[in-house]
Formats: C-alpha cells, sequence, structure tokens
C-alpha cells in the first residue's frame, strides 16, 4: 500500500516526539508500505515566528510571512529524515518546491492549483521514505507560499490525492473525530465514521481537528482519510462517502468558532448594487464574509450586517473604510466579542424540529442569539462570545450526543 502520514504539532512538539514519529513511521514502512509523510512545525512554532515578525511590523508582507512560517514546516521534516535515517530506515526531506506543490498567488492563504509528484515518486522508487514539509507551496514564479492556518492538513490530502494514495492518516493529539472538541466538553463520543460533508461543516465552522480545504478536497478527490492519535495504538475515525455508513445519526456534531467577529454598517443608502459593492470589494480583499443580515429599509436607508474571520478584520476595517468614504453610511461599528456555534448532522435533511431544538435549549440558558444561518445539514447561531463553552455542552446534552 502507499499510505500518506500526517502529523500535527504536538505530535511532533519535541525531539522526543520527533523520535516516536520515526518509530511509527518506520513501523509503517517495515511492514511492506511505501510512505509519504506530511509534518507540521513543532507545537508553538509558527505563533512564535508571528510574534517575531509582530516585533517589528503590525502589517508585514505576507510574501514575507510566508518565506518566514514555512521554514516551520522545514525544520521537522529535516529532523524526521535524520532520525529515521539514523534508525537504519532512508529517507529524504522535501520542501513545498521539491514537493512539486505548485499555489497560486494569495500569500499567507494559498491554493494549491498542480502538484507534480515526480520527485516524491523517484524517491518512494528507491525504497526511500519521503518526508515533506506541510503547508507550504511555491508560485510559478517560484516565491514561497503557505496555506493557511492548519494547512499541513491540505498539503496531506492533496499528496495523497495527486499520488493516488491508498490511505491519508492524520495523526493528531486526539483519537479521532468527537461529537464536540472533546477539550470543552469531556463527555463527547468519537465517532466511529463521519461523512465527508458533515466534517467540512464542523472543520468551517471550527473544529480544527482538520483543516475544512483538506476536508473539501478529500471528498473531490475520494481520498480515504483517517484522524487518530499519535500517541495511542487506538483506531481513528473514518472520514468517508454519506452511503458508506449504515446508521444515520440525527446530530453528529457541535462546533465552536471563536475567530469570528461582527461588522456592522448603519444608515447605508437602500440602492441597488450596494451589497455587491461592499461584497466584492471584500471578496477582492480575500475577505472570508460567512453570516450576512441586511434590515428591511426604512426611509430609504438600511442596516447591513456581516460576520468575518477575526483574523481577516483588519482587512475587513480597510475596506470597509473606503466603502464608507464613497458611500453614504451613517456609522460602522466591529463587535469581536462574538463566537458561532454550530449544529451539524445529515439527518437535519429529513427531520423537523431541529433548529427549533437548537433555540429553546439557548433560551434555557438564558443566552442570547445575535445572528443564525442554516443549510440543510447545519444550524449557526452567533452568540456572545463569553457564552460559547456552556453552549457547546448544552447543545451536546440536548441532542443526547453524550448517550
Ligand atoms: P494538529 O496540531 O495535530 O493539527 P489541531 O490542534 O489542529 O492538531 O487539532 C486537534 C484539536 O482539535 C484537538 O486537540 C481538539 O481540541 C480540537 N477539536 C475541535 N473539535 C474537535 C472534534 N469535533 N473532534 C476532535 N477534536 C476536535
Ligand atoms: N504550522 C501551521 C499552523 O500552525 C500549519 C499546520 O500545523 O498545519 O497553522
Ligand atoms: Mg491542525
Amino acid at each position: 500500500m502507499l499510505i500518506v502520514q500526517k502529523f500535527g504539532g504536538t505530535s511532533v512538539g519535541d525531539l522526543d516526539r520527533i523520535q516516536n514519529v520515526a518509530q511509527r513511521v518506520a513501523r509503517t514502512k517495515a511492514a511492506g508500505n511505501d510512505v509519504v509523510v506530511v509534518v507540521s512545525a513543532m507545537s508553538g512554532e509558527t505563533n512564535k515566528l508571528i510574534g517575531y515578525a509582530e516585533h517589528f511590523s503590525k502589517n508585514p508582507r505576507r510574501e514575507d510571512m510566508d518565506m518566514l512560517l514555512s521554514s516551520g514546516e522545514r525544520v521537522t521534516a529535516a529532523l524526521l529524515s535524520i532520525a529515521l535515517n539514523e534508525m537504519g530506515h532512508p529517507a529524504v526531506s522535501m520542501s513545498g518546491r521539491k514537493a512539486g506543490i505548485v499555489t497560486d498567488e494569495v500569500h499567507t492563504k494559498a491554493r494549491i492549483e498542480v502538484i507534480d509528484p515526480s520527485a516524491m515518486q523517484n524517491e518512494l522508487q528507491k525504497g526511500k521514505i519521503v518526508v515533506v514539509a506541510g503547508f507550504q507551496g511555491v508560485t510559478p514564479e517560484g516565491n514561497v507560499t503557505t496555506l493557511g492556518r492548519g494547512g499541513s492538513d491540505l498539503s496531506a490530502v492533496a499528496i495523497a490525492g495527486a499520488l493516488g494514495a491508498d490511505l491519508c492518516e492524520i495523526y493528531t493529539d486526539v483519537p479521532g473525530i468527537f461529537t464536540t472538541d472533546p477539550r470543552i466538553e469531556p463527555k463527547a463520543k468519537k465517532l466511529e465514521k463521519i461523512s465527508y460533508d458533515e466534517m467540512l461543516e464542523l472543520a468551517s465552522l471550527g473544529a480544527k481537528v482538520l483543516q475544512n480545504r483538506s476536508v473539501e478536497l478529500a471528498k473531490k478527490l475520494d481520498v480515504n482519510l483517517v484522524t487518530r492519535s499519535s500517541f495511542s495504538e487506538e483506531e481513528g475515525t473514518l472520514i468517508t462517502k454519506e452511503e458508506n455508513i449504515m446508521e444515520k445519526p440525527l446530530v453528529s456534531g457541535i462546533a465552536l468558532d471563536k475567530n469570528q467577529a461582527r461588522v456592522s454598517l448603519m444608515g447605508v443608502k437602500d440602492r441597488p448594487g450596494i451589497a455587491s459593492d461592499i461584497f466584492n470589494a471584500l471578496a477582492e480583499a480575500n475577505v472570508n464574509v460567512d453570516m450576512i443580515i441586511q434590515n428591511k429599509a426604512h426611509n430609504g436607508k438600511t442596516n447591513i450586517d456581516f460576520t468575518v474571520p477575526k483574523t481577516d478584520l483588519s482587512d475587513a476595517k480597510n475596506v470597509v473604510a473606503k466603502f464608507v468614504d464613497n458611500n453614504e453610511v451613517e456609522a460602522e461599528s466591529y463587535n469581536e466579542a462574538i463566537c458561532k456555534v454550530s449544529v451539524v448532522g445529515v439527518g437535519m435533511k429529513s427531520h423537523s424540529g431541529v433548529a427549533a431544538k437548537a433555540f429553546s435549549t439557548m433560551a434555557k440558558e438564558n443566552i442570547n442569539i445575535n445572528m443564525i444561518s442554516t443549510s440543510e445539514i447545519k444550524i449557526s447561531m452567533v452568540i456572545d462570545e463569553k457564552y460559547g463553552e456552556l453552549a457547546v455542552r448544552s447543545l451536546h446534552s440536548a441532542y443526547e450526543l453524550d448517550k
């Protein structure tokens, strides 16, 4: 079999843990498999590098940030390869560039455009273990890019797809995908399987156990994806097609996203094209807009509220400032003390009352809901940040996910 194994930050968090990873990889290889390993930076490393940059500038060039941040993953890749060779298992380490990962030019959140797997294949043919630095690629012009926070998951899935791997294993610090973040609700249960679509919603709605774009790509390329712990032998969670899951629960999981901020534009002139103007400008600035509410106009004026990731807020503020200058807007305001809690499950497609239960659960806890959005398989509510964990635990028990 050809197996891609990805190890996240905690799994490679210190030298002993890198040694432990080397042993696990060596076992997989010794069992007769071809192995490509994708690694993250050692835990805390990416944040430390961001801190270094912030020491000099509030607004560093994104190209420089990518040069800086991509180094963390390269350190781990090199160390793991050194450890494997020392153990008598021939290995090579590769940067994203060497691994053939070509991206677009959106620095700090680039998209993978193509992968030329030939360098990896050459080394595999020689019997080597290939260790790739995750989270990074290179533009066609040769500039280093990174793939957004948590992006090593995407590297692993994309490489598994490009090589036609039989399996892509994501090793992390929890034994699989749980009904909610086990750090918030210790009664959370591990799921044996979850569908790509539900996992994509959970990941997009804040469950950082997998990066959302990695799930999207796994679905598109039909990659067999398993999440499991690097600290135990416990079987993990299979992320697979909905038809492979016999028993479909009404609700599969609850997610909490604290990386949310609300932007409010008050007294906006109500004319055709106004929404198009503001949201196109935000899209051009690569700001991800999530929920949008536009109120009924009154005296020719309306209010537009929307949410963006906190990490996009400074870009959003720049766009809004220009918009306010060029249009009649009475006032704008920003609120970072919010969070989004979401209930996800494919069973919602065929059952009613799921949303009503979410709202009554919030009511029982006396938590005010500021914004709501729903899709076929999810309900999201924006609430005050300080009630996030309480809301997760209450919903978890209301839907009997601890049973
Ligand atoms: P890595 O460094 O291995 O990429 P992350 O920190 O990105 O790991 O993701 C793992 C973390 O995701 C867990 O420690 C857990 O707190 C969190 N998490 C959030 N939601 C879930 C969930 N539904 N199931 C499992 N883990 C979750
Ligand atoms: N090191 C990067 C991050 O912390 C990428 C990753 O770990 O997946 O976001
Ligand atoms: Mg991660």
